[in-house]
């Protein structure tokens, strides 16, 4: 999977704002590279959970539509834990065929990993950026 640089950039700035909380968001693009970023509320407003709004999901996804883009992803941070997905975060994760990024806020340098969610198991998926 293909991510741009400026989305990524972007994903871990949103997630640096939102410390000390867990920040989160959605991913969109083309199908084969994430390109934008959606900065979502996290309703929890917690640094060990986050829970995004379906009514501001709903709104995002349509908006994803008008511009002839699609879902993509889904993104979130760990402000000090390793960027690894919680027994919770896979529970909640839905989208088997969707990545799911973590931002690793915990080292002085932000360490993000993607994965696959599929069947209570977190797989490790490879991107690069362009
Ligand atoms: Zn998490």
């Amino acid at each position: 999977m293909l991510i741009h640089r400026h989305a990524y950039d972007a994903m871990i700035d949103h997630c640096i704002s939102e410390l000390p909380n867990e920040g989160c968001g959605i991913l969109s693009g083309n199908s084969t590279v994430i390109s934008r970023i959606w900065k979502m509320k996290n309703i929890d407003a917690s640094p060990e959970s986050f829970m995004m709004d379906p009514e501001e999901i709903n709104d995002v996804l349509e908006r994803i539509h008008y511009l002839g883009e699609q879902f993509m992803g889904v993104f979130h941070s760990h402000p000090s834990a390793s960027p690894y997905p919680s027994k919770e975060d896979m529970d909640h994760f839905h989208y088997q065929n969707l990545p799911y990024f973590i931002v690793s806020l915990a080292s002085s340098s932000p360490d993000v990993q993607c994965y696959y969610i599929r069947k209570g198991k977190a797989e490790r998926a490879e991107f690069n950026m362009i």
